[in-house]
């Protein structure tokens, strides 16, 4: 007779089927589509049923499928039966499933001692590989496969957050590397991130079982097995170790309770089809989504097919002969789009295709297609004018001799006027971005774009519709109409976690398809939009406007006509197909453009890293017979010209001097002999070095600081961290490491800094918690060598002077400090830091000036100084800012006034948290400056400052920039959003304000 184990994961079922002696007899594993009860179904179908004496579930969707009989065990537990068997001499299991991963350690004798499991997000698990593998066009399966073809180091890719990952893969993609590169960085890179997320840089010793779907991996199990640095096994399916567990739980409870002997199948699963319509009817449920006020275009064309290569192609009218046209190319992330626009301003035709991660390639086909079209339609394009937008613009553009290239938003923006000259608000929809953008008398004033979760955008709609097993042609049809239940619109993981957890109850997956598209909404209009104001010329933009039924979820939240065009998903392209019209004079365009023949030139790529300065560029090479096009010149530099470019950068001198002043004080030299302290040129010391070397120095001591963030910062820190931080805290823990290896200091000061004294009107003014444990979490590292030589006194700015030298001099004791001491030390240290703070505000007073002089532009880097001012923090984006011709300003070079957010934000507790928001005041009423918000991936105080600093935007309708940082490397992504705030900020100079203000009311 036989044992069932069902393992119902969130993209699988897996199903062992054993006998009295734990032989396998049968064994299925399937992905379930969003239809897990019928999968199990279906799975049983070819099960000796009969034979079957007990079942036993597990999975994230085991308890929610009671209804088919049997007991639930907890996957880690099923994991661990599973791994006793298997892997009998295992001590640790690391499992990775779809939904999750998690590590457990096993005793000596096998049996259980404690587990972890993955917190914040799915990256990391089979559904993060899954997006992933669609955003490369390639089936999830082969995923590994295309990784293990690639035999050189693979590119990094940050697989911590998908958010991330996307914008390192689109940066590949536009280096020019290939599909299997960027697969084998991406499960390289997800190898490592597990096991940095499971053990947050502690060892593991034993010997360790590799189990769950992902385990079938084998690029990302030996990146595991690399990292861990252990002996790994992974049994011949791991896959299917947890179902097995579970079928050995079956046959040990039924010899412990042989009475439920003869399992009944059938009645189980007429009573599952009774549970799932019974909690089908439970519960609130939202509206069915309909069209009631806005049009709907039919999308209709004079000629419309796919050809072969999979390129949509479309002719608008029938046309006949030569056609002078302007063309715009809109290389995105995962779709690569073409329109022609003849000399009347008339669309002749447009191609739309899936950019599978080679932008290159798809540009290629796209070229195909246009002659294609050419034959089809009888006429021959005449091509005067060329522009690319999108990610790829850049390198595509160079590639086949655009005459401009321009950032997405200015494009889709140019198009919407174009469309209808009255519109005020583009809400934007994209593969991988998400985007909100404010226009008046068709300038766009204020453009943002989501920088934290992916879940408001088309490429998680295209996820489900995987998922669900519903192709995209159908999935508005089958959305439309339906009630639905609540669905969190958190991020993608809770949006997924509730979408699994319906489907496991049984919902249709028709009403599911709906839930996804309100929550992608509400994702939307709460993290992209986030209460700006909503004008009442809506457009809708992207390939999802093509989705109906998302037209209605907005329509349904908006209580407004949402308009859209025919056009909606080929807006970058017609966008530019304007502005070369209005940019680039007619007798200059198409002078260096391939022509359609580009489509059959010979395009090889090729990688090499620079080595004339540190920076080592990882270089494209892209070889055509014209010549070679290297891409990813940090300098900017000729390729041939074998030297590193020096380039002038007049704007960031301000910057740079006020760093200069920081790490080398004004005033009197004091003489040093009584040894080293080193200090962390990161987190709470940053913003008060000037006050602790000088205070330093008054003791008699050397100051040493910590060399500049760098990548062996972040990666020494993030090995030794104790739980999963922001990017500074892991900086400062790579800090440490550097201070305390070897011999650069003799000690190393890691203060408790508290607090600042509150200025009146406030409740107090705390730094961030984990400034304040600082010492602390250092403390908890297990990798950090030397903590015997931390010096930590405790820092309460905000109490009487004498009170804080003995504090200081009791953290001293160490070096045998008097309070008398300490006191001098203090003092020195305080006048130090005041002159440093109006030597910052004197620069940035002659930054002002300037700009008046000049009438020009400024931006001000608003954030703390640790995650503002350090340069390996923020990809040097401040220089790189600066190098696009604006002054860039940290905001202690500003005037600004804490009383101007009294009383409104009197109980503002956060020091650092009134500076941003009476910085953001000052900004938000400046005519010239504009700001730029820095903070950081999982940043809890920012979590709700940001929401007030936008308050503050918004109430005068000024545009701003966020931008969020996670430690990682490609910059091109920030890049663009800084071109296109760029432009909303001189729009916005140029337009008349009040009534912007009187509409933000
Ligand atoms: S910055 Fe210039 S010189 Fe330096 S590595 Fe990059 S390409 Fe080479
Ligand atoms: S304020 Fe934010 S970025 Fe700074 S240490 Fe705290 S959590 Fe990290």
């Amino acid at each position: 007779m036989h044992y069932l184990g069902l393992d119902i994961g969130s993209l699988f079922v897996g199903a062992v089927l054993i006998d009295e002696n734990r032989t396998l007899i049968a064994s299925d594993y399937r992905r379930h589509q969003g239809d897990p009860v019928g999968t199990v179904r279906s799975i049983l179908e070819i099960f000796p049923r009969d034979s079957i004496l007990n079942l036993v579930r597990t999975g994230s969707g085991g308890d929610a499928l009671r209804m088919i009989g049997g007991d639930f065990i907890d996957p880690v537990v099923a994991g661990v039966e599973g791994v006793k068997i298997l892997v009998p001499d295992a001590r640790n299991i690391i499992q990775i499933g779809g939904g999750s991963f998690s590590l457990t350690r096993l005793a000596d004798d096998g049996s259980y001692q404690r587990s972890a499991i993955n917190s914040a997000c799915a990256s990391g698990t089979g559904a993060f590989l899954d997006q992933q593998s669609l955003r490369l066009q390639v089936p999830p399966n082969e995923l590994g496969d295309r990784a293990m073809r690639y035999d050189k180091r693979p590119p990094a890719v940050a697989t911590r957050c998908a958010v991330f990952a996307k914008s390192d893969m689109i940066h590949l993609q536009q280096e020019g590397f290939t599909v299997d590169a960027i697969a084998a960085g991406l499960c390289v890179g997800l190898g490592i991130s597990t096991v940095d997320g499971l053990l947050g840089g502690r060892a593991l010793t034993g010997k360790t079982a590799l189990i769950g779907g992902v385990a079938i991996n084998s690029v990302v199990a030996g990146s595991v097995r690399d990292k861990l640095g252990v002996e790994v096994a992974a049994p011949d399916a791991p896959n299917l170790a947890g179902a097995f567990g579970a079928a050995c739980v079956a046959l040990s409870r039924h010899r412990d309770d042989p009475g439920s002997v003869q399992f009944d199948f059938l009645p189980l699963r007429e009573a599952a089809d009774d549970k799932a319509d019974a909690d089908a009817g439970k519960g609130e449920l939202r509206p069915p989504l309909a069209l009631n006020l806005s049009k709907y275009p039919d999308f209709a064309w004079h000629k419309h097919w796919v050809n072969d290569d999979g390129s949509e192609i479309a002719i608008v009218q029938p046309r006949r002969g030569s056609i002078t046209v302007t063309f715009g190319v809109d290389i995105g992330s995962t779709s690569t789009k073409a329109v022609f626009l003849d000399r009347e301003r008339k669309v002749v035709g447009w191609i739309y295709r899936k950019t599978a991660g080679n932008p290159i390639r798809a540009v290629q086909l796209l070229m195909k297609a246009a002659r294609e079209m050419e034959r089809e339609g009888d006429f021959v394009f005449d091509v005067k004018g060329v522009g690319t937008t999108g990610s790829g613009r850049k390198m595509i553009g160079a590639l086949i001799g655009a005459d401009l290239a321009t950032n997405e938003i200015t494009a889709h923006a140019g198009a919407a006027v174009f469309i209808d000259p009255q519109v005020d608000t583009i809400i934007e929809l994209g593969g991988q971005d998400a985007k909100f953008t404010q226009l008046q008398n068709g300038m766009v004033y204020n453009s943002i774009m989501n920088y934290v979760c992916a879940a408001g955008t088309g490429s998680f709609i295209e996820e489900q519709s995987l998922k669900l097993g519903i192709p995209l042609g159908e999935y508005a049809d089958r959305a439309m109409g339906k009630p639905c239940p609540l669905t969190s619109d958190r991020c993608t993981v809770y949006m997924e976690r509730d979408l699994d957890l319906l489907l496991a109850k049984g919902w249709n997956k028709d009403q599911v398809a709906a839930a996804v598209l309100h929550s992608v909404r509400d994702n939307y209009l709460n993290k992209v939009v986030g209460g700006l104001y909503i004008g009442d010329h809506v457009y809708f933009q992207g390939a999802t406007a093509r989705n109906k039924a998302l037209v209605a979820a907005f329509e349904a939240e908006l209580g407004k006509e949402i308009k859209v065009s025919p056009y909606c998903h080929l807006t970058g392209a017609l966008g530019m197909c304007i502005l070369v019209e209005e940019r680039i004079p007619p007798g200059q365009r198409s002078k260096n453009f391939k022509g359609l023949a580009f489509a059959d030139a010979r395009v090889d790529v090729d990688y090499e890293v620079c080595a004339l300065c540190h920076n080592s560029c990882n270089l494209s090479l892209i070889r055509t017979d014209e010549g070679t096009l290297a891409w990813g010149l940090k300098c900017g530099r000729d390729y041939g010209e074998k030297k590193v470019k020096v380039r002038d950068n007049p704007t960031f001198e301000w910057w740079r001097r006020r760093y200069n002043a920081w790490l080398s004080l004004d005033g009197e030299k004091m003489t040093t002999s009584k040894g080293r302290i080193g200090l962390l040129q990161a987190l709470g010391t940053y913003g008060y070095y000037p006050f602790w070397k000088r205070f330093i120095e008054a003791l008699g001591y050397t100051p040493v600081l910590s060399p500049r963030t760098g990548e062996k910062t972040m990666h020494d820190g993030a090995a030794i961290t104790s739980a999963e931080y922001c990017a500074p805290v892991v900086a400062s823990h790579g800090h440490a490491m550097e201070m305390l290896a070897g011999d650069k200091a003799d000690w190393l000061l890691v203060p408790y800094m508290m607090r600042e004294p509150a200025h009146p009107g406030f409740t107090d003014a705390h730094f961030c918690c984990y400034v304040q444990a600082h010492p602390g979490v250092l403390a908890a590292a297990a990798g950090l060598g030397g903590k015997e030589r931390i010096l930590s006194p405790i820092f309460l700015f905000n109490r009487p002077e004498r009170e804080v030298a003995r504090s200081l001099a009791q953290g001293l004791a160490a070096l045998g400090v008097s309070e008398q001491e300490a006191l001098g030390a203090l003092r020195a240290g305080r006048e130090a830091q005041k002159a440093f703070a109006a030597k910052s505000l004197a620069l940035g007073t002659e930054a002002l000036a300037w700009l008046e002089e000049k009438q020009s532009l400024g931006l001000v880097c608003i954030g703390r100084p640790y995650n503002t001012i350090d340069a390996g923090l923020t990809l040097d984006l401040p220089r790189k800012m600066a190098a696009l011709g604006y002054p860039v300003l940290y905001l202690d070079m500003l005037p600004y006034a804490l009383d101007a957010i009294l009383p409104e934000f009197s109980n503002m507790y956060w020091h650092y948290g009134q500076k941003i928001l009476a910085t953001a005041k000052y900004v938000a009423e400046h005519p010239r400056l504009f700001g730029v918000y820095f903070t950081n991936f999982m940043c809890g105080p920012d979590s709700y400052i940001l929401t007030y600093f936008k308050e503050i935007m918004n109430r005068v309708g000024k545009p701003y920039l966020c931008l969020q940082f996670d430690g990682h490397g490609a910059d091109a992504g920030y890049l663009t959003r800084v071109e296109a705030a760029l432009e909303s900020f001189h729009t916005w100079s140029r337009i008349a304000r009040p009534e912007v203000a009187a509409a933000a009311d």
